[in-house]
């Protein structure tokens, strides 16, 4: 599939002209605080590129989930000045219809100018992929570059129909995204671990299915390792276990002896009475108490994963190994996340991690720049990984035959 970078869009090409720029500025929040803003770091090389090159930026994203209609709580004016100061140039803040007058704002601003549409979710036909509604985003610009990889897997109108009214090219975080992840589908150095954690089976049955196929040893963790131990018959008492997935594991562990590869499980595991932690206790997973819930990996079971990745090549990873919101369970995930960044740095283990909240913890435990990716990106990042071809980049790719 060929799609057009940022870097085949000549910079004198842009001057005085309006770019549209589909960003993922839907930032981790807690009580309506952001939490971090790297969602915006990371398309600052995007719009630097833009501004300086002289094209005005008209920036899109969501945030929240207002389902079609205004909430005040998802509003992206808190965004522009957390943006501005990373910029260190103003943004323009732009509530309201898109229409001729907003047009009419836009034109009015000088070259490299920086604006922020409110948040696209609030109009209902972003999420139905509205062909009218992108008609009329498509008519404030010249060009479309999408730098949010992250919704890639979301035929939404300004991920998809945009992109095919108007000539549309890839941002150097989508760029740098996507291209993570061929590099750890196509031909990745063996032996290859996957670590796949995080709460659910059914949200991640399709990268399982499509990983079991390709690795010698898999990792299981969090509520899923919780519904596979529930297979195998062990009692987990009050942890998160998906009933309606044991059969499934069931099937998924049944492989493992022909294959030769290992599927791996806690064998002890952090758990408590309640997620504030209350009651810790570290017990075999054949001894839970009948009032307790498994959140982390126990120590015995951490230093199974350190002995399993003894001469690994590769780790992919998605989905935190514990319930990390609430330290201590955050240990599991924070020990292997920094022994796999120690490989990493010594001894040529290629480690790519991604998902929404396996970027949170890899955060957490402070090795972001020290694995050889991290993506952002959570659904998309599962999508590309099992071999999807997404919308997002399929319309890009349809945006750039027509233009050849
Ligand atoms: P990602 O977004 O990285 O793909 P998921 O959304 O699948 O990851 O899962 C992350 C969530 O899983 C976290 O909020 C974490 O607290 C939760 N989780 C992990 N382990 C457990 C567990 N043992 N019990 C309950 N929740 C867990
Ligand atoms: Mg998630």
């Amino acid at each position: 599939m060929v799609i057009r970078n940022l870097s085949d869009l000549p910079k004198d090409a842009l001057f005085g002209k309006t770019v549209l720029v589909r960003v993922d500025y839907n930032v981790p929040r807690k009580e309506g605080k952001v939490l971090n803003t790297f969602r915006l770091q990371k398309t600052l090389p995007t719009l630097n590129y833009l501004s300086e090159a002289g094209a005005r930026v008209v920036l899109i994203s969501h945030l929240g989930r207002p389902r079609g209609h205004y909430t005040p709580e998802d509003s992206l004016s808190l965004l522009s000045s957390l943006l501005a100061e990373l910029l260190e140039r103003e943004v323009l803040f732009l509530k309201g219809d898109i229409n001729d007058t907003l047009k009419g704002t836009i034109e009015a601003q000088k070259p490299g100018a920086i604006l922020l549409l409110e948040n696209i979710r609030f109009f209902p036909q972003e999420e139905t992929n509205d062909s009218a509604f992108a008609a009329s985003l498509a008519a404030l610009g010249d060009f479309y570059v999408n730098d949010a990889f992250s919704v890639a897997h979301r035929a939404h109108a300004s991920v998809d129909s945009l992109p095919r009214m108007m000539p549309g090219f890839a941002g150097f975080f989508f760029e740098q995204e996507m291209s993570l992840i061929e590099r750890a589908i196509e031909n990745p150095a063996r032996p290859l671990m996957a670590i796949v954690a995080g709460s659910k089976v059914s949200t991640k049955l399709g990268l399982l299915e499509s990983l079991i196929e390709k690795v010698q040893i898999l990792v299981l963790g969090g509520g899923i390792a919780n519904t596979f131990l529930a297979a195998l018959g062990y009692n987990m008492q009050k942890s998160l276990v998906e009933r309606n997935m044991i059969k499934t594991a069931r099937g998924i562990l049944e492989t493992e002896p022909a294959s030769g590869r290992r599927i791996l499980l806690p064998t002890d595991v952090a758990c408590a009475k309640d997620l504030e932690g209350r009651a810790l206790e570290v017990v075999p997973v054949d001894q839970i108490p009948s009032d307790k819930m498994a959140l982390d990996f126990g120590p015995q079971s951490i230093s199974e994963v350190f002995q399993s990745l003894q001469g690994v090549r590769t780790v992919l990873w998605n989905g935190p190994l514990g319930f990390f919101e609430t330290p201590p369970f955050d240990q599991g995930t924070v020990r292997v996340a920094q022994e796999v960044a120690r490989l990493t740095e010594q001894e040529n283990l290629i480690s790519i991690a991604g998902g929404g909240e396996t970027a949170s913890v890899m955060i957490q435990a402070g090795v972001v720049d020290k694995l050889t990716g991290l993506s952002f990106s959570g659904g998309a990042f599962l999508e590309a990984l099992e071999g999807k071809i997404l919308p997002g980049v399929e319309a890009l790719s349809f945006s750039s035959a027509k233009a050849s």
